[in-house]
């Protein structure tokens, strides 16, 4: 017979936005309250981690870090495990821009306010500039190259406590130093005295009780990674007096969907975005230090309101780095052959929230990504190509893979031609590697049902025991790297909830 626990407030995921949460609502133990965070994934041990990169990414990653769309034009990265995506992010410390967050013109959602959240965890993550002199050659070049052009790249700050520079943050840190929530927020909130249960997945949720129901499965194992859960395996029915959903941008609206919200609820699912985008390579006649040190100094976003692409520096490990270049044969081996003399950098594109781009569900429950790349996406993608190859040159390359040019190595030589080297038209969907780590909407915040599926606050229109803070609120892309403004939101809601159970 399934297990029941009763609790008054659980919420579901331990990634960005359920860190969050569950450090706001750990006062309420000493309250007498209960609160439970459920995770699907399991404790990661940075003892664990060897660096390798294909058993890192199994580890940590859904679909190894490559959940492809319908079309299988993009593939998702996403973790799965105690600190959810923040296990494996960069740690790069945006705020948001004023102009994305008042365009949303959502009621009480203050910008100043927002800030401030995010500020506070910034402070909570260490979030700080590292020193110029343990800035690696690949993120010089980059900052190098803007310079020469006449652009500001702009430095990340960085949530590290003791970086070794191993360049292995998208591997999972094995030396512990870069703050996600399972370093600073989950302990912070087990401490006082809120439960954390692992490897314990919600499967479908419901009205009833004094709030809502919960179906939860605890997996026994063996697992190949992650300690055991905290709770027998087994089936359990979880009652709620408060449920909030911090599963991400994918898991939540499917929970939705597969819960039967649907119908209530025309939105769920829609409006969903994800930043898509690809890596550059740029070939240098020496070797340069680029899988060593921090692997992402700088951004360059002077365009994005106009051209609607970010760039960022960035390093990929040699499987991506392969998997990424368009083509094969020598070409694809010349650049493998140079990996120690290449440069990279990450063209981010800025994608409209539209209402066809969605999560939906399969006849099992399982998530479907229905999202197309449009043609507004693709010619951002490839004036950041441009721009990037530019950047490559002056920073001092001696050739530049292109993805959406052909032959897609440019040399040189070619440099004035980039216009016509690189074209909309040889930007063939799923010929292509792209791939998205900033997976939004899908829940996104507004006033009425027709367009939204939650209030302001997070609150499910309609269902005032069931909020959602995660990824999935935001009613457009960011335009940045998105995961202080997701515990910015979630602390928004988190505040909610507490007013909730103190009533
Ligand atoms: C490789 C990579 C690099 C990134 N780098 C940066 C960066 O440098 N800066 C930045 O700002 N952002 C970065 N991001 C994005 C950022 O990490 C995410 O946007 C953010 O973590 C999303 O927060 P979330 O709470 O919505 O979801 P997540 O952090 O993904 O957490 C969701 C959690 O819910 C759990 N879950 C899902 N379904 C269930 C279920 N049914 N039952 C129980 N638990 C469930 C999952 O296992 C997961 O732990 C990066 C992302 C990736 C993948
Ligand atoms: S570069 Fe720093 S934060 Fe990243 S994995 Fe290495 S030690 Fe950890």
């Amino acid at each position: 017979m399934d297990r029941a626990i009763h609790t008054d407030v659980v919420i579901i995921g331990s990634g960005a936005s359920g860190g969050a949460v569950a450090s706001v609502l750990a006062p309420l133990v000493a309250a007498g309250k209960r609160v439970i965070v459920l995770e699907k994934g399991g404790r990661i041990d940075p003892k664990q981690l060897t660096g390798a990169e294909l058993e890192s990414a199994a580890l940590h990653y859904a679909f190894g870090g490559a959940h492809p769309t319908e079309d299988s034009t993009v593939t998702l990265a996403y973790a799965e495990g105690l600190g959810g995506s923040t296990l494996v992010y960069t740690g790069t410390s945006m705020t948001p821009p004023e102009r994305v967050i008042t365009g949303w013109k959502l009621p009480g959602l203050d910008y100043d306010d927002l800030v401030k959240r995010t500020e506070k965890y910034a402070a909570q993550n260490g979030a700080t500039f590292i020193e110029e002199s343990l800035i690696n050659e690949n993120n010089q070049l980059f900052k190098k190259g803007c310079e020469k052009l006449g652009y500001h790249a702009r430095q990340f700050p960085i949530n590290i406590r003791g970086c070794k520079g191993s360049s292995l943050c998208n591997l999972g840190c094995p030396n512990g130093a870069k703050q996600g929530t399972a370093q600073v927020q989950i302990p912070a909130a087990m401490k006082q005295g809120v439960e954390v249960v692992t490897h314990a997945e919600v499967t479908a949720l419901r009205t009833g009780g004094r709030g809502g129901i919960l179906d939860v499965v605890v997996d026994g194992g063996p697992h190949t990674h992650g300690s055991v859960s905290d709770w027998p395996a087994g089936k359990y029915v979880v009652h709620a007096h408060t449920v909030v959903m911090a599963a991400g941008a994918i898991y939540t609206p499917t929970l939705l969907m597969r819960s039967g919200l649907v119908a209530d609820l025309p939105a769920i699912g829609r409006f969903w975005t994800c930043h898509p985008a690809h890596i550059l390579a740029g070939e240098h006649d020496k070797p340069i230090t680029n899988f060593v040190g921090f692997p992402k100094s700088y951004v360059w976003e002077e365009r994005v309101e106009t051209e609607r692409y970010v760039l960022e520096s960035c390093m990929y490990m040699p499987f991506i780095t392969a998997k990424n270049l368009t083509g094969f044969g020598p070409d694809h081996e010349r650049l493998m052959a140079a990996y120690d003399r290449l440069q990279m950098i990450l063209v981010l594109a800025c994608d409209d929230a539209l209402p066809d781009q969605r999560v939906t569900i399969d006849q099992d429950g399982k998530p479907v990504i229905q999202y197309k790349l449009m043609p507004k996406t693709i010619e951002a993608m490839v004036r950041g190509t441009r721009a990037a190859a530019e950047i490559f040159f002056a920073a001092g390359a001696s050739a530049v893979h292109a993805p959406s040019a052909r032959p897609t190595l440019i040399e040189r030589t070619e440099n004035a031609d980039l216009n016509t080297r690189i074209r909309t038209e040889l930007f063939k969907p799923g010929t292509i590697s792209v791939s998205a780590a900033h997976l939004m909407g899908g829940c996104r915040m507004g006033v009425s049902k027709a367009d939204s599926v939650t209030t302001p606050l997070g609150q499910v229109h309609g269902h005032d025991w069931l909020y959602v803070a995660d990824a999935s609120l935001f009613p457009t892309a960011l335009e940045i790297n998105p995961y202080l403004t997701i515990m910015a939101l979630a602390d928004r809601v988190a505040e909610a909830v507490a007013d909730r159970e103190g009533q």
